[in-house]
């Protein structure tokens, strides 16, 4: 149990990238301003950085699991070229009311159950829980967060202005740039 590392999950739309709706073309995909600097800092402080997006366009037959991988390299490339990068990615392509059978269940991971934590825990096997934090611009991620008792982040950017009503995060940050540094701020008061 040495070298335990915090972690940070995000969720995608809405928190790192504009929220497109159903995205699903490289073209539509585009960085907030401060997202990379914002993880950047993350990288330089040895903190993990996880992705975990609720995809339920794959259920609803908008796109296929294959695209939201290559938009989550593309998006990763993004951020590589200002140098900071990801180190995981997990979707929920599921969705109850589906069109397409195969992903039109009732599953464990989709927001705001834990299961790609879950996963994530399993593969990394050096995860402090004790030191992770969820950042997302909605309610589902900010229960995710209380599901997994994890301090939880709320930025104001895509759904968050409205969601911020209707869940408690620990800190309602303006953006993700905000979001980490309250998050760097943290850990250096509870070590
Ligand atoms: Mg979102
Ligand atoms: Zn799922």
């Amino acid at each position: 149990m040495t070298n335990l590392k915090s972690a940070v999950f995000f969720d995608r739309d809405g928190t790192l990238i504009y929220d497109a709706h159903y995205l699903k073309d490289k073209k539509d995909l585009k960085l907030f301003e401060k997202t990379a600097k914002a993880i950047k800092k993350l990288n330089e402080n040895n903190i993990l950085t996880i992705l975990i997006s609720n995809q339920s366009g794959v259920a609803r037959g908008y796109f296929d699991e294959n695209t939201v991988n290559e938009l989550n390299e593309y998006l990763n490339h993004l951020l590589k070229q200002e140098n900071a990068h990801l180190d995981g990615f997990y979707f929920c392509p599921h969705h109850i009311k589906g069109s397409i059978e195969k992903y039109s269940v009732d599953c464990d991971c989709r927001k705001p159950k834990i299961g790609m934590i879950n996963q994530a825990l399993k593969d990394f096997k050096n995860i402090d829980m004790t030191k992770s934090y969820i950042v997302g611009d909605k309610e589902c991620d900010i229960n995710m967060a209380k599901n997994a008792d994890l301090k939880s982040i709320l930025v104001q950017t895509g759904y968050g202005n409205k969601d911020k009503e209707i869940c408690t995060p620990n800190y309602v940050a303006k953006d993700i740039e905000d979001a980490i540094d309250w998050i760097l701020k943290d850990i250096l008061i509870s070590k």
